[in-house]
Protein backbone atom coordinates (compact mmCIF):
# COMPACT_ATOMS: atom_id res chain seq x y z
CA UNK A 1 0.00 0.00 0.00
CA UNK A 2 1.24 3.55 -1.23
CA UNK A 3 1.54 6.39 1.69
CA UNK A 4 -1.24 8.95 1.63
CA UNK A 5 1.59 11.81 0.07
CA UNK A 6 -1.45 13.84 2.28
CA UNK A 7 -2.21 17.67 1.91
CA UNK A 8 0.20 20.64 0.10
CA UNK A 9 -0.93 24.21 0.83
CA UNK A 10 0.82 26.81 -1.74
CA UNK A 11 1.07 29.92 -0.68
CA UNK A 12 2.96 30.39 2.82
CA UNK A 13 0.97 32.91 4.27
CA UNK A 14 -2.03 33.98 6.34
CA UNK A 15 -5.15 31.62 4.98
CA UNK A 16 -2.49 29.14 3.99
CA UNK A 17 -0.83 28.84 7.62
CA UNK A 18 -4.41 29.39 9.35
CA UNK A 19 -5.93 25.94 7.36
CA UNK A 20 -2.29 24.36 8.23
CA UNK A 21 -3.37 25.49 12.10
CA UNK A 22 -6.83 24.45 11.86
CA UNK A 23 -6.08 21.05 10.18
CA UNK A 24 -3.60 19.90 12.95
CA UNK A 25 -5.76 21.69 16.17
CA UNK A 26 -8.55 21.45 15.38
CA UNK A 27 -9.19 18.59 13.09
CA UNK A 28 -6.20 16.32 14.37
CA UNK A 29 -5.41 15.46 11.12
CA UNK A 30 -1.77 13.73 11.42
CA UNK A 31 -1.21 12.84 7.44
CA UNK A 32 1.83 14.69 5.81
CA UNK A 33 1.22 18.81 5.55
CA UNK A 34 3.76 20.57 3.01
CA UNK A 35 3.35 24.33 2.93
CA UNK A 36 4.67 25.99 -0.14
CA UNK A 37 5.43 29.82 -0.52
CA UNK A 38 7.30 32.16 -2.87
CA UNK A 39 8.93 34.66 -0.07
CA UNK A 40 11.90 33.46 2.31
CA UNK A 41 9.54 34.02 5.12
CA UNK A 42 7.88 32.08 7.71
CA UNK A 43 3.89 33.05 7.34
CA UNK A 44 3.83 36.64 8.51
CA UNK A 45 0.78 38.82 8.62
CA UNK A 46 0.42 42.01 6.09
CA UNK A 47 -1.55 44.97 8.13
CA UNK A 48 1.43 46.55 10.35
CA UNK A 49 2.99 46.55 6.49
CA UNK A 50 0.94 49.63 6.14
CA UNK A 51 0.96 50.99 9.44
CA UNK A 52 2.93 50.17 12.56
CA UNK A 53 5.79 48.00 10.78
CA UNK A 54 6.27 51.03 8.23
CA UNK A 55 6.51 53.11 11.06
CA UNK A 56 8.49 51.12 13.62
CA UNK A 57 6.33 50.60 16.03
CA UNK A 58 5.70 46.67 14.87
CA UNK A 59 8.63 44.60 15.12
CA UNK A 60 8.91 41.24 12.86
CA UNK A 61 8.21 39.30 15.82
CA UNK A 62 4.64 40.72 16.24
CA UNK A 63 4.10 39.92 12.04
CA UNK A 64 4.21 36.30 12.90
CA UNK A 65 1.31 34.20 11.80
CA UNK A 66 1.73 31.19 14.39
CA UNK A 67 4.83 30.88 16.42
CA UNK A 68 7.88 29.97 14.41
CA UNK A 69 8.30 26.72 16.50
CA UNK A 70 4.53 25.89 15.33
CA UNK A 71 5.52 24.24 12.22
CA UNK A 72 8.22 22.02 13.96
CA UNK A 73 6.26 20.89 16.75
CA UNK A 74 3.17 19.79 14.74
CA UNK A 75 5.25 18.70 11.93
CA UNK A 76 4.72 21.09 9.44
CA UNK A 77 7.17 20.49 6.42
CA UNK A 78 7.86 24.18 4.72
CA UNK A 79 9.05 24.63 1.39
CA UNK A 80 9.65 28.51 1.04
CA UNK A 81 11.53 30.80 -1.28
CA UNK A 82 10.53 29.09 -4.40
CA UNK A 83 7.23 29.52 -6.49
CA UNK A 84 5.18 26.99 -7.29
CA UNK A 85 4.94 26.34 -11.58
CA UNK A 86 2.79 23.89 -12.47
CA UNK A 87 0.22 22.30 -10.89
CA UNK A 88 -1.18 18.76 -11.99
CA UNK A 89 -4.53 17.80 -10.97
CA UNK A 90 -5.09 14.53 -12.34
CA UNK A 91 -1.69 13.47 -11.34
CA UNK A 92 -2.04 15.04 -7.95
CA UNK A 93 1.50 16.55 -8.10
CA UNK A 94 3.12 20.22 -7.80
CA UNK A 95 6.54 21.46 -9.37
CA UNK A 96 8.46 24.00 -7.96
CA UNK A 97 10.46 26.24 -10.15
CA UNK A 98 14.05 24.31 -8.51
CA UNK A 99 11.87 21.31 -10.14
CA UNK A 100 11.27 19.91 -6.52
CA UNK A 101 8.09 17.87 -7.04
CA UNK A 102 5.46 17.07 -4.16
CA UNK A 103 2.70 14.50 -4.79
CA UNK A 104 -0.42 15.34 -2.76
CA UNK A 105 -4.23 13.97 -2.30
CA UNK A 106 -5.50 17.61 -1.70
CA UNK A 107 -3.94 20.83 -2.27
CA UNK A 108 -5.17 23.90 -0.82
CA UNK A 109 -4.52 27.03 -3.21
CA UNK A 110 -4.07 30.05 -1.21
CA UNK A 111 -1.83 32.37 -3.27
CA UNK A 112 -3.21 35.78 -2.22
CA UNK A 113 -3.06 38.71 -4.56
CA UNK A 114 -0.16 41.45 -5.97
CA UNK A 115 -0.57 45.03 -6.55
CA UNK A 116 -2.34 45.90 -9.85
CA UNK A 117 0.18 48.18 -11.67
CA UNK A 118 0.00 51.34 -12.74
CA UNK A 119 -0.07 52.19 -16.80
CA UNK A 120 1.19 55.92 -17.28
CA UNK A 121 4.27 57.07 -18.31
CA UNK A 122 7.11 57.27 -16.10
CA UNK A 123 5.14 54.32 -14.04
CA UNK A 124 8.98 52.62 -13.89
CA UNK A 125 10.87 55.28 -12.78
CA UNK A 126 12.87 55.04 -9.31
CA UNK A 127 10.92 56.23 -6.69
CA UNK A 128 7.66 54.96 -7.48
CA UNK A 129 6.61 51.79 -5.01
CA UNK A 130 4.44 49.14 -4.36
CA UNK A 131 3.31 47.86 -0.69
CA UNK A 132 2.21 44.27 -1.05
CA UNK A 133 5.08 41.94 1.46
CA UNK A 134 7.52 42.48 4.13
CA UNK A 135 10.27 43.44 1.89
CA UNK A 136 8.10 46.00 -0.14
CA UNK A 137 7.57 47.64 3.44
CA UNK A 138 11.43 48.02 4.63
CA UNK A 139 11.69 49.15 1.32
CA UNK A 140 9.44 51.60 1.69
CA UNK A 141 10.16 52.94 5.46
CA UNK A 142 13.32 53.69 4.49
CA UNK A 143 12.01 55.94 1.70
CA UNK A 144 9.57 57.66 3.52
CA UNK A 145 11.27 58.95 5.92
CA UNK A 146 14.31 59.86 3.16
CA UNK A 147 11.33 61.59 1.72
CA UNK A 148 9.80 66.15 1.74
CA UNK A 149 7.21 65.23 -0.63
CA UNK A 150 5.06 61.96 -1.34
CA UNK A 151 2.33 61.46 -3.88
CA UNK A 152 -0.27 58.50 -2.84
CA UNK A 153 -1.75 57.59 -5.87
CA UNK A 154 -5.28 55.71 -4.73
CA UNK A 155 -7.65 56.58 -2.24
CA UNK A 156 -9.14 52.85 -1.20
CA UNK A 157 -8.24 51.44 2.50
CA UNK A 158 -4.22 51.08 1.47
CA UNK A 159 -3.52 54.78 -0.05
CA UNK A 160 -5.64 56.37 3.16
CA UNK A 161 -3.15 53.86 5.45
CA UNK A 162 -0.29 55.42 3.71
CA UNK A 163 -1.13 58.78 3.14
CA UNK A 164 -1.45 58.92 7.04
CA UNK A 165 1.85 57.11 7.82
CA UNK A 166 3.35 59.66 5.50
CA UNK A 167 1.79 62.79 7.78
CA UNK A 168 2.89 60.97 10.75
CA UNK A 169 6.73 60.73 9.17
CA UNK A 170 5.73 64.71 8.48
CA UNK A 171 6.23 64.25 4.52
CA UNK A 172 4.27 66.63 2.65
CA UNK A 173 2.09 64.73 1.27
CA UNK A 174 -0.90 64.33 -1.89
CA UNK A 175 -3.03 61.93 -2.60
CA UNK A 176 -4.89 61.82 -6.01
CA UNK A 177 -8.12 59.64 -6.94
CA UNK A 178 -10.19 59.88 -10.03
CA UNK A 179 -13.14 59.41 -7.23
CA UNK A 180 -15.20 62.55 -5.93
CA UNK A 181 -14.04 60.55 -2.08
CA UNK A 182 -11.78 58.21 -0.44
CA UNK A 183 -13.68 54.83 -0.39
CA UNK A 184 -15.67 56.22 -2.64
CA UNK A 185 -17.12 52.67 -3.57
CA UNK A 186 -17.25 51.14 -0.13
CA UNK A 187 -18.42 54.49 1.45
CA UNK A 188 -20.60 56.62 -0.56
CA UNK A 189 -20.40 59.80 -0.27
CA UNK A 190 -22.02 61.30 2.42
CA UNK A 191 -19.63 59.22 4.50
CA UNK A 192 -16.65 59.30 2.26
CA UNK A 193 -17.04 63.28 2.60
CA UNK A 194 -16.13 62.45 6.50
CA UNK A 195 -12.97 60.91 5.60
CA UNK A 196 -11.74 63.39 3.25
CA UNK A 197 -12.29 66.12 5.88
CA UNK A 198 -10.33 63.40 8.18
CA UNK A 199 -7.30 63.82 5.98
CA UNK A 200 -7.57 67.30 4.91
CA UNK A 201 -7.87 67.87 8.72
CA UNK A 202 -4.31 65.78 8.77
CA UNK A 203 -2.75 68.22 6.16
CA UNK A 204 -3.10 65.78 2.97
CA UNK A 205 -3.31 67.80 -0.14
CA UNK A 206 -6.22 65.25 -1.62
CA UNK A 207 -6.65 65.89 -5.03
CA UNK A 208 -9.85 64.37 -5.95
CA UNK A 209 -12.00 63.44 -9.04
CA UNK A 210 -8.27 63.85 -11.00
CA UNK A 211 -5.96 61.06 -11.67
CA UNK A 212 -2.23 60.41 -13.33
CA UNK A 213 -1.40 61.43 -16.86
CA UNK A 214 2.34 60.64 -16.27
CA UNK A 215 4.74 60.59 -13.74
CA UNK A 216 8.06 62.84 -14.52
CA UNK A 217 11.65 62.52 -13.79
CA UNK A 218 14.86 61.76 -15.64
CA UNK A 219 16.08 58.36 -13.93
CA UNK A 220 14.37 58.69 -10.42
CA UNK A 221 10.98 60.50 -9.95
CA UNK A 222 10.35 64.14 -9.79
CA UNK A 223 6.74 64.99 -10.22
CA UNK A 224 3.72 63.54 -10.85
CA UNK A 225 1.67 65.32 -13.76
CA UNK A 226 -2.15 64.98 -12.99
CA UNK A 227 -5.11 64.73 -16.03
CA UNK A 228 -6.58 68.01 -14.78
CA UNK A 229 -2.82 70.06 -15.63
CA UNK A 230 -1.27 70.20 -12.12
CA UNK A 231 2.35 69.04 -11.56
CA UNK A 232 2.82 67.91 -8.21
CA UNK A 233 6.72 67.69 -6.83
CA UNK A 234 7.25 64.07 -5.71
CA UNK A 235 10.10 62.31 -4.95
CA UNK A 236 8.11 59.45 -3.80
CA UNK A 237 5.44 57.83 -5.58
CA UNK A 238 3.28 55.00 -3.49
CA UNK A 239 0.56 53.11 -5.73
CA UNK A 240 -2.43 51.54 -4.57
CA UNK A 241 -5.05 51.15 -7.07
CA UNK A 242 -5.98 47.64 -5.88
CA UNK A 243 -5.00 43.84 -6.51
CA UNK A 244 -5.06 41.40 -8.61
CA UNK A 245 -5.71 37.40 -7.79
CA UNK A 246 -2.69 35.36 -8.06
CA UNK A 247 -4.51 32.91 -10.14
CA UNK A 248 -2.33 31.94 -12.92
CA UNK A 249 -1.10 28.83 -11.45
CA UNK A 250 -4.78 27.51 -10.94
CA UNK A 251 -5.94 28.92 -14.42
CA UNK A 252 -3.06 26.79 -16.33
CA UNK A 253 -4.04 23.88 -14.28
CA UNK A 254 -7.34 24.25 -15.50
CA UNK A 255 -9.68 25.61 -12.60
CA UNK A 256 -12.33 28.02 -13.51
CA UNK A 257 -11.39 31.78 -12.56
CA UNK A 258 -13.41 35.01 -13.10
CA UNK A 259 -11.92 37.65 -11.11
CA UNK A 260 -10.02 35.03 -8.83
CA UNK A 261 -10.37 30.94 -8.09
CA UNK A 262 -14.22 30.44 -8.40
CA UNK A 263 -15.61 28.37 -5.22
CA UNK A 264 -18.58 27.31 -3.61
CA UNK A 265 -19.25 28.13 -0.01
CA UNK A 266 -16.93 25.42 1.40
CA UNK A 267 -14.29 27.03 -0.79
CA UNK A 268 -14.45 23.74 -3.40
CA UNK A 269 -13.10 24.85 -6.60
CA UNK A 270 -13.87 23.03 -9.73
CA UNK A 271 -11.64 19.89 -9.43
CA UNK A 272 -12.31 17.78 -6.65
CA UNK A 273 -8.93 17.03 -5.65
CA UNK A 274 -8.21 21.41 -5.03
CA UNK A 275 -9.89 24.13 -2.66
CA UNK A 276 -8.70 27.56 -2.69
CA UNK A 277 -8.61 30.11 0.21
CA UNK A 278 -8.11 33.95 1.10
CA UNK A 279 -7.61 36.97 -1.56
CA UNK A 280 -7.27 34.49 -4.59
CA UNK A 281 -11.00 33.23 -4.38
CA UNK A 282 -13.82 34.81 -5.32
CA UNK A 283 -16.33 32.31 -3.56
CA UNK A 284 -19.64 32.14 -3.19
CA UNK A 285 -21.37 33.45 0.16
CA UNK A 286 -24.58 32.53 1.75
CA UNK A 287 -25.50 36.24 2.01
CA UNK A 288 -24.99 37.58 -1.19
CA UNK A 289 -26.53 36.35 -4.89
CA UNK A 290 -23.04 36.74 -6.78
CA UNK A 291 -19.37 34.90 -5.74
CA UNK A 292 -17.48 37.40 -3.87
CA UNK A 293 -13.46 38.35 -3.78
CA UNK A 294 -12.70 39.72 -0.17
CA UNK A 295 -9.13 40.99 0.44
CA UNK A 296 -9.78 41.15 4.01
CA UNK A 297 -7.56 39.45 6.95
CA UNK A 298 -10.38 38.05 8.50
CA UNK A 299 -11.81 36.83 5.23
CA UNK A 300 -8.30 34.92 5.52
CA UNK A 301 -8.51 33.70 8.40
CA UNK A 302 -11.94 32.30 7.88
CA UNK A 303 -10.95 30.88 5.44
CA UNK A 304 -8.20 29.03 6.58
CA UNK A 305 -10.75 26.96 8.63
CA UNK A 306 -13.18 26.85 6.83
CA UNK A 307 -10.50 25.35 3.88
CA UNK A 308 -9.07 23.13 6.39
CA UNK A 309 -12.79 21.21 7.02
CA UNK A 310 -13.36 20.94 3.36
CA UNK A 311 -9.77 19.77 2.42
CA UNK A 312 -10.76 16.71 4.79
CA UNK A 313 -13.99 16.04 3.78
CA UNK A 314 -16.09 18.35 6.73
CA UNK A 315 -17.27 21.26 4.91
CA UNK A 316 -18.72 23.96 7.20
CA UNK A 317 -19.34 27.29 5.76
CA UNK A 318 -18.40 30.57 5.52
CA UNK A 319 -19.00 33.15 8.53
CA UNK A 320 -21.90 35.44 7.01
CA UNK A 321 -20.57 39.10 7.88
CA UNK A 322 -17.17 40.26 5.93
CA UNK A 323 -15.08 42.46 8.39
CA UNK A 324 -12.49 44.97 7.60
CA UNK A 325 -10.05 47.48 10.23
CA UNK A 326 -8.08 49.93 9.32
CA UNK A 327 -5.60 52.35 11.48
CA UNK A 328 -5.08 55.84 10.40
CA UNK A 329 -3.64 58.96 11.98
CA UNK A 330 -3.87 56.66 15.40
CA UNK A 331 -7.66 56.09 14.93
CA UNK A 332 -9.06 52.42 14.28
CA UNK A 333 -11.79 51.86 11.47
CA UNK A 334 -13.95 48.77 11.30
CA UNK A 335 -16.26 48.56 8.93
CA UNK A 336 -18.78 45.68 8.20
CA UNK A 337 -20.59 44.13 5.71
CA UNK A 338 -20.69 44.29 1.68
CA UNK A 339 -23.74 45.83 0.56
CA UNK A 340 -24.81 45.91 -2.99
CA UNK A 341 -27.01 48.78 -2.26
CA UNK A 342 -28.78 50.65 0.27
CA UNK A 343 -31.55 53.74 0.61
CA UNK A 344 -30.19 55.54 3.61
CA UNK A 345 -27.79 56.01 5.97
CA UNK A 346 -27.95 57.13 9.57
CA UNK A 347 -24.86 58.51 12.04
CA UNK A 348 -24.17 58.41 15.41
CA UNK A 349 -22.01 61.35 15.46
CA UNK A 350 -21.04 64.34 12.81
CA UNK A 351 -17.62 63.87 12.31
CA UNK A 352 -15.82 61.02 11.64
CA UNK A 353 -14.28 60.85 14.70
CA UNK A 354 -13.42 58.83 18.04
CA UNK A 355 -16.73 57.49 18.75
CA UNK A 356 -18.76 57.98 15.16
CA UNK A 357 -20.59 55.15 14.02
CA UNK A 358 -22.60 55.11 10.24
CA UNK A 359 -25.41 52.54 9.45
CA UNK A 360 -26.19 51.21 5.80
CA UNK A 361 -29.77 50.77 5.55
CA UNK A 362 -31.80 48.88 2.63
CA UNK A 363 -35.22 49.30 3.45
CA UNK A 364 -34.32 49.90 7.22
CA UNK A 365 -32.60 46.73 7.91
CA UNK A 366 -29.15 47.42 8.09
CA UNK A 367 -26.36 45.50 5.92
CA UNK A 368 -22.96 47.50 6.40
CA UNK A 369 -21.62 50.03 9.34
CA UNK A 370 -18.47 51.91 9.90
CA UNK A 371 -17.06 52.67 13.31
CA UNK A 372 -14.33 54.54 14.42
CA UNK A 373 -12.39 53.91 17.81
CA UNK A 374 -15.26 52.30 19.26
CA UNK A 375 -13.56 49.35 21.00
CA UNK A 376 -16.28 46.04 21.02
CA UNK A 377 -18.94 47.82 18.70
CA UNK A 378 -17.77 45.39 16.09
CA UNK A 379 -19.25 42.19 17.75
CA UNK A 380 -22.89 44.38 18.00
CA UNK A 381 -22.72 45.79 14.86
CA UNK A 382 -21.88 42.06 13.43
CA UNK A 383 -24.67 40.50 14.79
CA UNK A 384 -27.11 43.53 13.96
CA UNK A 385 -26.21 43.09 9.72
CA UNK A 386 -26.32 39.06 10.62
CA UNK A 387 -29.67 38.92 11.64
CA UNK A 388 -30.67 41.11 9.11
CA UNK A 389 -33.73 42.82 11.19
CA UNK A 390 -35.13 46.09 10.49
CA UNK A 391 -33.61 48.87 12.98
CA UNK A 392 -35.01 51.53 14.27
CA UNK A 393 -33.44 54.91 12.84
CA UNK A 394 -33.74 57.12 15.79
CA UNK A 395 -32.38 54.41 17.84
CA UNK A 396 -29.50 54.36 15.68
CA UNK A 397 -28.48 57.81 15.57
CA UNK A 398 -28.70 58.07 19.12
CA UNK A 399 -25.70 57.63 21.19
CA UNK A 400 -27.19 56.89 23.92
CA UNK A 401 -29.10 54.18 23.18
CA UNK A 402 -25.93 51.61 23.85
CA UNK A 403 -25.61 49.33 20.82
CA UNK A 404 -26.83 45.73 22.28
CA UNK A 405 -30.09 47.47 23.23
CA UNK A 406 -30.56 47.44 19.02
CA UNK A 407 -29.91 43.77 18.34
CA UNK A 408 -33.29 42.23 17.66
CA UNK A 409 -34.66 40.05 19.86
CA UNK A 410 -36.89 38.93 17.22
CA UNK A 411 -36.27 35.74 14.49
CA UNK A 412 -33.54 36.25 12.34
CA UNK A 413 -33.98 36.36 8.78
CA UNK A 414 -32.59 33.03 7.00
CA UNK A 415 -29.60 33.62 4.14
C1 LIG B 1 -0.03 46.37 3.04
C2 LIG B 1 -1.30 45.65 3.39
C3 LIG B 1 -2.06 46.08 4.46
C4 LIG B 1 -3.24 45.42 4.78
N1 LIG B 1 -3.99 45.89 5.82
C5 LIG B 1 -5.14 45.27 6.15
C6 LIG B 1 -5.94 45.73 7.23
O1 LIG B 1 -5.60 46.71 7.89
N2 LIG B 1 -7.08 45.07 7.51
C7 LIG B 1 -7.48 43.98 6.81
O2 LIG B 1 -8.56 43.41 7.12
N3 LIG B 1 -6.75 43.51 5.77
C8 LIG B 1 -5.60 44.12 5.43
N4 LIG B 1 -4.84 43.66 4.38
C9 LIG B 1 -5.32 42.49 3.63
C10 LIG B 1 -4.83 41.18 4.22
O3 LIG B 1 -3.50 41.26 4.61
C11 LIG B 1 -5.02 40.08 3.18
O4 LIG B 1 -6.41 39.95 2.98
C12 LIG B 1 -4.40 38.77 3.60
O5 LIG B 1 -3.01 38.86 3.67
C13 LIG B 1 -4.76 37.67 2.59
O6 LIG B 1 -4.13 36.50 2.96
P1 LIG B 1 -3.85 35.34 1.89
O7 LIG B 1 -3.16 34.27 2.66
O8 LIG B 1 -5.10 35.03 1.16
O9 LIG B 1 -2.91 35.98 0.80
P2 LIG B 1 -1.48 36.64 0.91
O10 LIG B 1 -1.29 37.22 2.27
O11 LIG B 1 -1.31 37.52 -0.26
O12 LIG B 1 -0.48 35.41 0.78
C14 LIG B 1 -0.32 34.67 -0.39
C15 LIG B 1 1.08 34.10 -0.39
O13 LIG B 1 1.22 33.21 -1.48
C16 LIG B 1 2.45 33.48 -2.13
N5 LIG B 1 2.40 32.97 -3.51
C17 LIG B 1 1.79 33.52 -4.59
N6 LIG B 1 1.97 32.73 -5.68
C18 LIG B 1 2.70 31.68 -5.28
C19 LIG B 1 3.22 30.52 -5.93
N7 LIG B 1 3.00 30.29 -7.23
N8 LIG B 1 3.96 29.64 -5.22
C20 LIG B 1 4.18 29.84 -3.90
N9 LIG B 1 3.72 30.91 -3.21
C21 LIG B 1 2.98 31.80 -3.89
C22 LIG B 1 2.55 35.00 -2.03
O14 LIG B 1 3.86 35.48 -2.27
C23 LIG B 1 2.14 35.17 -0.57
O15 LIG B 1 3.21 34.94 0.30
C24 LIG B 1 -3.66 44.30 4.04
C25 LIG B 1 -2.88 43.86 2.95
C26 LIG B 1 -1.72 44.53 2.62
C27 LIG B 1 -0.89 44.06 1.46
Amino acid sequence: MTADPGIVIIGASLAGAKAAQALRLDHGYDGPITLIGDEPHLPYQRPALSKGYLLGTTGPADLDVLKPQFYADHDVALALGTPATALDLDARRVRLADGTEFPFTQVLIATGARPRRLQVPGADLDGVRYLRNRDDSEHLAAALRAAGNVVVIGAGWLGSELAAASRTLGNHTTVIDPLPTPLYHVLGDQIGGLITRRHRDHGVNLLLGDGVEAILGTHSVEAVQTITGRTIPADLVIVGVGATPNTELAQKAGLRVDGGILTDEHLRTSHPAAVAAGDVTRHQHPRYLNPVRIEHWHNAVTHGAVAAGTLLGKPTTIDPVPYFFSTQYGSTLEYLGLPTTWDRIITRGEHADHGFTAFWLDHSIPVAALTIDNRGAADHLRTLIATAHPADPQQLADPDTPLLDLLPNAPSRTW
